[in-house]
This record gives structure tokens, C-alpha cells and sequence, in this order.
């Protein structure tokens, strides 16, 4: 299949695995985050660690959507459902992240809650068009890549005098993440979590551009390579990342030239600059309170934002406390370090968000098991203060 079959030729693979261990200096260390769950998914699932050398590490991001997402919004949502009588609509994977008393969006649903499960906001509105006396609300997750439909769908419900679809916005932004990562403590003082490069995502760059990465690279002096999600993507921008640092640059590359511009989607920008607003602060699970991360409705759509039309307030919750998806998505734990990690916690029986979708890190892990054991340096000392 074009633009897939020649991404995964296992012989190039291993061809560029042993161009990066040429290169790799011996008496260094690399370690390298990929932000992304997608990232994180091709990593277990094409054995991509077993062809890189001892001295090249990858640490887990927090780019999987369904993993940040922190108890008290799937609370907001299923409040919606079960007390206010509203048809709730979701993308799948967000309908198994375990939720305040011992729920999820589809054990809520078991419980009679109105709650289904759509694959984009367009049918959100279907379903909105088809029952005008019911209220549906569209409960809006993800990064870049899926904020501009969830604009779209907004700016048409108004068009069309759509009174009965609002939207429960809990879109996020990548820019921010990353900067939350290099200012945390584990990064910039204590250096548990040594970063020496990202892999940036390509979906959500091909809406953004590269350019919002930029400030990465020249501020905090970390190379950022750009990458897709076959298997040689990522091979791909390791070695451009390690060559990165051996030249001592920081700078924004792009391996997936086939998609993603400097620039980015510029009407898609403007569509969700047109309907949508930063968010001063909003809770990231693992990364708590994460000022101007997270996009909410414009006052001209006040009237789909759900939170506005149902007077919602947020409530924060702990995380189960055996959980240890927060360090995870901080880069500060792996998922073997998780005592419950593939026995009380397995996909079908998810603990802790990292578990439910194939993005998550633990169940990547727990998926393919085609992991190195690579202990993160110091990880335990510094988590214990840290884990709630
Ligand atoms: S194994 Fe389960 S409980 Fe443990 S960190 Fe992962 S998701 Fe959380």
C-alpha cells in the first residue's frame, strides 16, 4: 500500500538502527521523548527499541488525548448523562477511562445514561438533528488534530440553528504540554527526566505547522524532529535527532515532509481561531493545572458551550492512588514500574487512563510487550514526592 508498505521494510529498519548506533558516541547517553501516543503505538508495535542501542532511550510523552483527561471532566460528562438527561456523544476510547465512583462513560451508560459513541461531531449533530426535543452534547476531546471538526461542527450548529447540540470542550494544545515538560522540576532541577530532543507529532503538525516549535528549540536548546507513525518515521527522526546532538543543534526538522509544512493548515487555524479562545488554565491528568493549554468556546458560540448551557463547574479528583499514569505521562515512570501494570490493570479491565486506548503507554506495553527494560535514572526517589 503506498505510503505504508515502504515505511515498514523491517531491512531498512535495520539498517538505519545500525546507522544510529554507528553514530551515537558510546560514552553518551541519549534520551529522547516522543510526545506522542501515536509515537508511542509504533514504538511497541514494530519492535522499534530492540534496534536501537543501550545508549538510546525513548521516554513516553503525554500525547495520548484519552490519557490526559483527568477524572473530573468524564465526571462533567457523565453528570450530563445520568442528571441532566442529555444524550452524550464521545469518540470510542473515551467511553472506557475510569471516572469518579468506580464509573466510566459506558458503565454510566449500563447505569441508563443516554450515552453513545460517535466517530466524529459531525454525527454528534445527526443525532442532535434527530432528536430535537432531547439535549446532546458532543464531549470534545484531543489535541490540534481534532479541534478544527469540533470548530466546524460548532460553526455550522449555528448556521443551522442547531438549539439542541452543544459541545463539552476539553480540546488541548501540544506547544503547551512540551513546555510544561521542560519547565517541570524533574527536568530543570533535579534531571531525573534527562530530555535531549523530541519526536513532535505529525497529525497534529500538519494542522499547527512546525514553526510553534521553534521556541523549543532556541529557547530550552532541544532539537525537535517531526515525524510520522510508520516504524521508519521514527527511525527516521531518531537519527536526525542524534545527529542533532552530536552537532550540538537544536533545531525544528521534519521527516514528514509528505504532509506537514512550516505553516500548517491555515484554514484550519482560522476556523478554530474563529470559534475558539485559550483557556488560562486546565487540568492535565499527571501534569495538573496547565495554564493556556486548553481551548474553550468563544463568547459569539457561548450558546453550544455546555459548560455555559448546563452551568457546569469543574471539580478536580485524585487519581486512583495505585495509578502511576501521572509520572508515566510526565516521562518520569515507565509502565512495568506500575505494581498493578498487566495484572489488577489490563485493557479490558483498564485502572488508570494509560491503560484504555492502543496510545496509551501501558497498554502499548501491555500489547505487544516488545520492550527493553530501560531503567529511567532516579525515577523512584523523585516520583514518591511527586505521585498522588
Ligand atoms: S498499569 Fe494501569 S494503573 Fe498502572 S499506571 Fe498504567 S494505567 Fe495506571
Amino acid at each position: 500500500m503506498k505510503y505504508i508498505d515502504e515505511f515498514r521494510d523491517g531491512d531498512l529498519a535495520r539498517q538505519i538502527g545500525a546507522r544510529i548506533a554507528a553514530e551515537a558516541h558510546p560514552d553518551r547517553s541519549y534520551s529522547f521523548m516522543e510526545f506522542c501516543g501515536g509515537h508511542t503505538h509504533a514504538i511497541s508495535r514494530y519492535g522499534v527499541l530492540e534496534l536501537l542501542p543501550p545508549n538510546v532511550r525513548m521516554i513516553h510523552g503525554p500525547g495520548c488525548p484519552v490519557c490526559v483527561l483527568p477524572i473530573g471532566r468524564i465526571d462533567l460528562a457523565i453528570r450530563l448523562a445520568l442528571e441532566r438527561g442529555a444524550i452524550v456523544c464521545t469518540y470510542g476510547d473515551t467511553m472506557r477511562v475510569p471516572a469518579s465512583d468506580s464509573l466510566s462513560l459506558i458503565k454510566a451508560k449500563a447505569r441508563g445514561g443516554d450515552i453513545r459513541m460517535v466517530y466524529s461531531a459531525a454525527d454528534a449533530m445527526a443525532i442532535a438533528r434527530a432528536n430535537p426535543q432531547r439535549e446532546v452534547v458532543f464531549f470534545a476531546i484531543g489535541f490540534e488534530t481534532t479541534t478544527p471538526p469540533t470548530a466546524l461542527a460548532i460553526r455550522d450548529a449555528a448556521r443551522e440553528g442547531l438549539s439542541n447540540f452543544s459541545v463539552l470542550c476539553c480540546h488541548v494544545l501540544t506547544p503547551s504540554a512540551i513546555t510544561h515538560i521542560l519547565e517541570s522540576p524533574e527536568v530543570r532541577q533535579l534531571g531525573t527526566v534527562p530530555i535531549d530532543g523530541f519526536i513532535g507529532p505529525a497529525h497534529v503538525s500538519i494542522v499547527i505547522g512546525s514553526a510553534p516549535y521553534e521556541h523549543f528549540a532556541e529557547e530550552y536548546r532541544k532539537p525537535v524532529v517531526i515525524a510520522g507513525f510508520e516504524p521508519l518515521d521514527v527511525m527516521q527522526a531518531i537519527l536526525m535527532l542524534v545527529r542533532q546532538v552530536n552537532q550540538g543543534r537544536a533545531h525544528v526538522e521534519n521527516e514528514f515532509t509528505r504532509a506537514v509544512t512550516p505553516e500548517g493548515n491555515l484554514k484550519a487555524q482560522a476556523l478554530v481561531s474563529e470559534v475558539f479562545e485559550l483557556r488560562p488554565s486546565f487540568e492535565w491528568r499527571g501534569l495538573g493545572e496547565v495554564p493556556y493549554s486548553a481551548l474553550k468556546i468563544r463568547e459569539a458560540f457561548a450558546v453550544f458551550d455546555a459548560e455555559r448551557r448546563f452551568d457546569l463547574s469543574y471539580t478536580p479528583v485524585a487519581d486512583n492512588k495505585a495509578c502511576e499514569c501521572g509520572a508515566i505521562l510526565r516521562g518520569v515512570k515507565k509502565p512495568t514500574d506500575c505494581k498493578i501494570f498487566g495484572t489488577v490493570c489490563t485493557p479490558e479491565n483498564p485502572v488508570g487512563s494509560c491503560m484504555v486506548s492502543s496510545e496509551g503507554a501501558c497498554a502499548a506495553h501491555y500489547t505487544y510487550g516488545r520492550f527493553r527494560d530501560i531503567p529511567i535514572v532516579a525515577a523512584s526517589a523523585a516520583t514518591e514526592e511527586v505521585t498522588p
